[in-house]
């Protein structure tokens, strides 16, 4: 069978089932894509076919337990931000260039506990600091829909790798959107988890209340099936939830429109593009013909999430990148004379741009005589933002709006005005203040063909609602082909 590597997690899992091909011909297939995509895309930072291979083999020895096994021999490439034992970590920076990673992330240990097979690391936003993937001190990665175009960010690598049928699925990490904006712009299907469902061990923090990992695939059952084998508890992470883990692909099979409520927040909608508006009305009017009630909310306090986004994130990434000094890891600046110049050289020569701008704007905000004015007031205003979708959601079962107000934008359109690029996630920040569910999906093309996203924000840990949802929607609209 050819183009084994363009096939979607259930294919796969059906093909290893009938013994149809094995685990080291598909990984064959994967690594022969990334030799010839991957020097133009920038989607993969560290490639190693001999440890892919390696694992494969070991794969294909396990052969006859692999129905058990629920992701057996499945590709999934991992944003560089996550620790995999062996594999390399420098969440985009050049601070962390060629650390090796001790230890592997709880989220992805499970992964390879489930048959998993890890195809390479995933270029990002310099720790996690971007919606673009422009700010990674590697490069920047590109658009697989159209070269001159950026995939999002900040996990570009994990959504250009998947939608250039490198592997099936990827995994990303989501402070402000940075799953789900580059599903969007890649034509993917994305999901942040509530906060607390997927343990943080083993990722690299940019801003710890609000990070979350998740899945990004070209289907709902496929990152229905990672989310599941990922989720629960960890004893490492004390902000993991006890809460029960549902078999999410199990309760995919229901996914009646019937007894769903839709909320839309009209006034939310303004200075979305047109094309964005199009389809995301298009979409609500098919979920209402299959039989969703829709009405509308009202989320008040959301338009405050920016400044409240850019509070909270940076301060707590100034407290994080603390450790990041030249002693404990990593790069470390020649010609130090003392430690204090030996902090100061490797942090001014090891941080780029982006990252030294939220460091300054966090330790400002966090200083004495400043923290009332500005850190605590944003942790009240969040608060409230939790409140407005609490009020939302008695009404609804999820609150709908467009992932992000434009599509793929060109490299370097919105890189030197930071307040542009913050913009690109000005629907998704709220979710992750107010430590909710939400996926995005595929909803359309652009009159120049990009890919267009629909954002469903869910009831805190009901996951296995908003994939139901996700899946009628996929269900009426069809999978989106990969470009
Ligand atoms: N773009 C946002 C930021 O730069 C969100 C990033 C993220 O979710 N990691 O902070």
């Amino acid at each position: 069978m050819s183009n084994l590597n363009q096939l979607d997690i259930q294919s796969l899992l059906a093909g290893y089932e009938k013994k149809q091909f094995t685990v080291s011909e598909v990984a064959e297939s994967c690594l022969k894509i990334i030799g010839e995509k991957n020097a133009k895309l920038n989607a993969l930072l560290e490639i190693s076919s001999e440890k892919v291979m390696k694992r494969a083999k070991e794969l294909d020895g396990q052969g006859s337990s692999s129905g058990k096994l629920k992701l057996y021999g499945v590709p999934i490439a991992i944003k560089d931000n996550f620790l995999v034992k062996g594999w390399q970590c420098t969440a985009g920076s050049k601070i962390l260039e060629g650390y090796r990673s001790p230890y592997t992330a709880t989220s992805v240990k499970r992964l390879e506990e489930a048959g998993a097979l890890i195809i390479g690391k995933a270029n990002c936003d310099e720790f996690a600091m971007g919606s673009s993937n422009e700010n990674s001190a590697y490069g920047p990665c590109r658009n697989p829909w159209d070269l001159e175009r950026v995939p999002g960010g900040s996990s570009g690598g994990s959504a250009a790798a998947v939608a250039a049928s490198m592997c099936p699925a990827a995994l990303g990490t989501d402070t402000g959107g940075s799953i789900r904006q580059p599903a969007s712009l890649c034509g993917l299907v994305g999901v942040k988890p509530s906060y607390g469902r997927v343990s943080r061990y083993g990722i690299v923090s940019y801003a710890s209340s609000l990070d979350q990992v998740g899945p990004l695939s070209q289907t709902v059952w496929d990152s229905a099936r990672v989310l599941e084998v990922m989720s629960g508890f960890d004893p490492h992470d004390a902000t993991t939830s006890k809460m029960a883990v549902p078999d999410f692909t199990q309760s995919l099979r229901e996914t009646s429109l019937s007894q769903v409520t839709l909320g839309i927040a009209p006034a939310w909608l303004e200075g979305v593009d047109s094309d964005v508006k199009k389809a995301f009305d298009a979409s609500i009017d098919a979920l209402k013909k299959s039989g969703a009630k829709i009405i509308e909310v009202d989320l008040p306090r959301t338009r405050y999430s920016l400044s409240v986004y850019y509070l909270i994130a940076p301060s707590e990434a100034s407290s994080n990148l603390a450790r990041f000094d030249g002693v404990h890891y990593g790069f470390r600046a020649k010609d130090f004379t003392d430690s204090e110049t030996l902090y100061r050289l490797s942090r001014g020569q090891g941080f780029g741009k982006e990252v030294k701008l939220r460091i300054m704007l966090g330790t400002y905000a966090l200083s004495a005589g400043y923290y009332d004015a500005f850190y605590l007031k944003a942790t009240q205003v969040r608060r409230l933002i939790q409140q407005d979708f609490e009020d939302a959601h008695k009404k609804c079962d999820a609150v709908l709006v467009p992932t992000s107000p434009s599509t793929a934008f060109k490299l370097g359109e919105k890189s030197d005005d930071p307040l542009k690029m913050y913009l690109s996630d000005i629907f998704t920040l709220p979710v992750n203040l107010a430590g909710l569910p939400g996926i995005s999906v595929p909803c359309g093309l652009d009159q120049q063909g990009l890919p267009i996203g629909l954002q469903m924000i869910g009831r805190p840990f009901d996951e296995a609602k908003l994939l139901q949802i996700a899946k009628s929607h996929e269900q009426i609209h069809g999978v989106l082909k990969r470009p």
